[in-house]
């Protein structure tokens, strides 16, 4: 499956401003959050709606609407938080699962260290979030310890993605979806995301 990336002229004036290094707490904040409403969006074009009968102040008529109850999102800790207000916004009744990964000094490997995800998940699609979708490593297992619960519709949103992570998760779950508002160039010698925007969990949280 082919990774979608996000097209729109006010994706790029975010994304832009973003990357500023002078850009404020407050504003990189509301940024992320945006433009994960954004991303959500367009992951949600697929959705399936249910009919509904309802009642205007003229007439009878049929709507769609959707069952949020299907939806979970499990942002990854701790830069996936940044994601969740703005995703809320468009399913305010979605559940919301939490996973912690840190990378083994010596292996270089994701190990799970907080692992806690609504019950009937299996049920749901689950959206993942992760600003930054870098080496893949912690995406992936993300992925897996999700399907290890039988969760069958995964969708994994980010604000940047490099290309190295966005084959692994390819190459590794080629059933799920991935979502970028942008493609960057590469991962540089440290493992960050060039031109990237820097540590998100940082920039988010104001910790630097
Ligand atoms: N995580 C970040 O926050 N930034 C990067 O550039 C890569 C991973």
């Amino acid at each position: 499956m082919e990774e979608i990336i996000l097209k729109h002229p006010l994706v790029e004036h975010k994304v832009s401003i973003l990357r500023k290094k002078d850009t404020s707490t407050k504003e990189f904040r509301e940024l992320i959050s945006e433009l994960a409403t954004m991303l959500c969006v367009e992951a949600l074009k697929d959705a399936k709606l249910e009919d509904i009968e309802i009642e205007t102040p003229i007439t009878k008529t049929t709507g769609k609407i959707l069952d949020e109850d299907n939806y979970a999102f499990v942002p990854i800790l701790r830069a996936g938080m940044g994601m969740v207000d703005g995703v809320l916004k468009l399913i305010p009744n979605a559940k919301i699962g939490h996973i912690g990964l840190y990378r083994n000094e010596e292996t270089l490997e994701p190990v799970e260290y907080y692992c806690k995800l609504p019950k009937n998940i299996e049920n749901k699609t689950v959206i993942i979030l992760d600003p930054m979708l870098a080496t893949g490593g912690s995406g992936s297992a993300a992925i897996e310890m999700i399907k290890k619960r039988g969760v069958k519709h995964i969708k994994f949103l980010s604000i940047i993605a490099a290309p190295e992570g966005l084959e692994k998760i390819k190459k590794e779950h080629p059933d799920v979806e991935i979502y970028s508002a942008y493609k960057d160039s590469h991962l540089n010698d440290f493992g960050y995301i060039v031109p990237g925007l820097g540590d998100a969990g940082d920039r988010i949280f104001g910790t630097k």
